[in-house]
């Protein structure tokens, strides 16, 4: 079998209300893919990252692909990642990426083997929490409480929120309000997406461990492993980091480090489900479990297929207006809060074309 083709497609639409995190505020949601064509009539979809950037790598890396055998994976992605020619971080690793996720449900497809079977399968359905407590214009406490509660409503059993954006003490205050709203039973988790230097983060920590929070996620800056160990020493929550972090070197580098508890690799930056998979195994060689960032209909397979995935991030209807239209088999929530991963061959992706054909930019 050879590779015929490869083509991207991007898709972009406005948010009602903006969300913001720790660092930035994000008006736009949208979704990129990888359309991967063979000789023999089976296509591959890869979901990327998006923007021009990761586009203009796709299309520059699609012709070393061409002509290439998809089921050699392991060739293919040695081959785009020449660090001379393509940089060994950032945005042309999340290009590799989205190829490495498209090659993946061809692979899956071929075997006519959902990919978290083919990968090994581990657990039929996944653990896992919903991700939101955004700052909002016209949100304050009361409604991040309810927020909180419809999430636990829905059958989760983990929440995850923001923080990083306010004081220190405003932001414990709204900790102590989702404590409130969820009862101790809930797990909730605090995300600063890299809001602090390592002294405010020791800070924030300080003040809401009376509220049992399950992990504190990226304190401090990707690069400042130095920073995340200060961190983790000084506080009895346990740190969460790697959503922005590169390749098997990078997650190498972090553990080393000793300052995280919990990785957050993402299949869609760190170099696709190869490099996610290698990761996961480091991870559990060092006794480390994983928690997969963001993309939920890639990683519910690669979560299902490892035998140290804590938990899945999962993104319900109030994260995106199109999340429950863009896809025919949007992944829905078990009301014990667990996921259960699709059966058809591949990744089992079913875009809405009729709904997404507006939003199209590229
Ligand atoms: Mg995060």
């Amino acid at each position: 079998m050879k590779i015929t083709n490869i083509e991207v497609q991007e898709y972009k639409w406005k948010r009602e209300i903006p969300i913001v995190d720790g660092m930035l505020t994000y008006p736009w949601s949208g979704v990129t893919f990888i359309s991967i064509s063979t000789d023999e009539g089976v296509t591959g979809l890869g979901l990327a990252s998006s923007g021009k950037i990761v586009r203009a790598a796709i299309e520059e890396l699609a012709p070393l692909l061409i002509g290439e055998d998809p089921l050699n994976t392991e060739r293919l992605w040695q081959k785009m990642w020449i660090p001379k020619l393509m940089g060994r971080r950032g945005l042309t690793t999340r290009a590799i990426s989205g190829i490495d996720i498209g090659l993946w449900d061809l692979r899956g497809k071929i075997a006519g083997l959902p990919l978290h079977k083919l990968l090994g399968g581990f657990r039929d359905s996944v653990p896992t929490y919903v991700a939101g407590g955004y700052y909002q214009e016209g949100k304050g406490l009361k409604e991040l409480a309810a927020e909180m509660d419809e999430n636990v409503r829905m059958g989760a059993t983990a929440v995850k929120m923001k923080v990083g954006a306010l004081s220190v003490r405003e932001d414990a205050d709204r900790v102590r309000v989702a404590r409130d709203a969820v009862g101790p039973d809930v797990k909730i988790m605090i995300d600063a997406n890299c809001a602090y230097r390592y002294y405010d983060a020791i800070r924030l920590a300080r003040q809401v461990e009376d509220y049992d929070v399950f992990w504190f996620e990226e304190p401090v800056l990707p690069d400042d492993y130095e920073g995340h160990r200060k961190v983790a020493e000084a506080t009895s929550i346990p740190i969460a980091t790697g959503e922005n972090e590169y390749t098997l070197f990078g997650f190498r580098d972090i553990i080393a480090q000793e300052g995280a508890a919990i990785l957050n690799p993402d299949a869609k930056i760190l170099g696709g489900v190869s490099e996610f998979m290698k990761v996961a195994a480091l991870a559990q060689a060092h006794g480390l479990d994983i928690s997969s960032h963001g993309t939920q209909d890639i990683h519910i397979h690669l979560m299902a297929a490892i035998p140290n995935g804590l938990m899945l991030e999962y993104y319900r209807d109030t994260h995106d207006p199109l999340w429950l239209h863009m896809y025919k088999n949007p992944l829905m929530l078990n009301p014990d809060g667990t996921v259960t991963p699709p059966d058809e061959p591949g990744i089992g992706v079913f875009p809405n074309f009729e709904v997404l054909k507006e939003h199209r930019v590229a």
